[in-house]
């Protein structure tokens, strides 16, 4: 005789899927924020403009002059695995900073999201999703480009709800994306607004679209974010060896820092967290620095999307170069180049 309490297999509808799945993608505000702000990069927009209330808890809201959706592709916008920038032939080939199709249905599973849309040449429209549920696409007025609304973020999941904290912290932490974000992006014009209490609100992070060649931008972007005097301090380190390519600017062990949070370490775009940057760096200004100190530096390595596997984690804050040995000593030897370059020409102004 079969048992009565048998466990039973059953299918997932797809609310619970996404829900889950959410639980993955969208870890607090923070992370819904990074997401549409790469998004809105991935859609080729030069300014992007977001809005939060209350730690991004009641409101985030990404407006971006980008591409824009058409309005027959807004449902497919909100759906499971649907993307228009991978096919799926090719998961080592990937240029963009999104390519799951998971941000847009969990947060649509989590909040209520509304987008509204318009392809230059094509009508505005919008779509919202609630609790999962889809409503009909609407006509709607809008210049070029895309404004992504999500309210009550974790409505829908009071237990994911407890674990958020202070606005003010939700708010710090979103703040550290953006410049994160906007550190990579220094031709993309980024504001951040607190909108709490309604009306305009009040900026807490701007930074206009830098111009000029790559390093003048970027060392202008570095300037506005991690401050004029480590801009003043900064070495430029410009390195390649077998197919890495590493840019970016090193400060002087003299800007060393007590600890370790001005260390950026960016591939094909990407922010990562990454081991391997702190140990490169310690190496890199071993005879430079004592051991309480810590150099500060924003590095960006750029490479065939081949060489580096960004598909290890849903937040796609890892990733795993095919070569770590190869990575690492090509930030060692260019760190160290340009700081033996600095203390000769310090040396020689001092002769002179
Ligand atoms: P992914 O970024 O992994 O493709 P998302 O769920 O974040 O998945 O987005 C789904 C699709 O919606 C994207 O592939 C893109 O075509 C479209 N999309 C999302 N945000 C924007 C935007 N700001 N501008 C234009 N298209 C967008
Ligand atoms: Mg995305």
């Amino acid at each position: 005789k079969i048992s009565e309490n048998l466990p039973v297999i059953r299918q997932l509808d797809e609310g619970a899927i996404n829900r889950i799945a959410a639980g993955e993608v969208v870890e607090r505000p923070a992370s819904a924020v990074k997401e549409l702000v790469e998004n809105a990069i991935d859609a080729g927009a030069t300014r992007v403009e977001i809005a939060i209330a209350a730690g991004g808890k009641t409101l985030i809201r990404v407006t971006d002059n980008g591409c824009g959706i058409l309005p027959d592709q807004l449902p497919l916008a909100l759906s499971r695995h649907a993307t228009s920038k991978i096919d799926g032939s090719d998961l080592l080939d990937i240029h963009t900073f999104g390519f799951r199709g998971e941000a847009l249905p969990s947060l649509g599973a989590v909040g209520r999201l509304t987008i509204t849309s318009r392809v230059k040449g094509a009508d505005a429209a919008s779509i919202s999703v609630a609790g999962g549920k889809l409503s009909p696409v609407k006509p709607a007025a809008l210049g070029q480009g895309t404004i992504v609304e999500l309210r009550d973020l974790f409505y829908a999941t009071p237990a994911r709800l407890k674990f958020m904290r202070s606005d003010r912290a939700e708010s710090q932490a979103i703040t550290d994306v953006v410049k994160r974000l906007a550190m990579a992006e220094p031709f993309v014009g980024i504001t951040l607004r607190d909108v709490t209490g309604g009306g305009e609100g009040r900026v807490t992070f701007r930074a206009d679209a830098e111009s000029g060649d790559l390093f003048d931008a970027l060392h202008g972007r570095l300037a506005r974010i991690l401050g004029a005097e480590f801009a003043e301090n900064a070495l430029r380190i410009d390195a390649e060896r077998e197919g890495l390519k590493l840019i970016g600017y090193a400060a002087l062990p003299t800007y060393s820092r007590g600890s370790s949070t001005a260390q950026y370490l960016f591939v094909n775009g990407r922010p990562v967290k990454d081991k391997l940057l702190v140990g490169a760096l310690r190496a890199a200004y071993f005879d430079f620095l004592s051991r309480d100190r810590h150099p500060a530096a924003a590095l960006f390595i750029d490479c065939d999307p081949q060489l580096v596997d960004v598909n290890v984690h849903p937040a796609k804050s890892e990733v795993r170069f095919r070569d770590p040995g190869l990575a690492r000593g090509l930030i060692v030897s260019a760190l160290k180049h340009a700081l033996a370059e600095a203390g000769h020409r310090a040396s020689s102004t001092v002769a002179n």
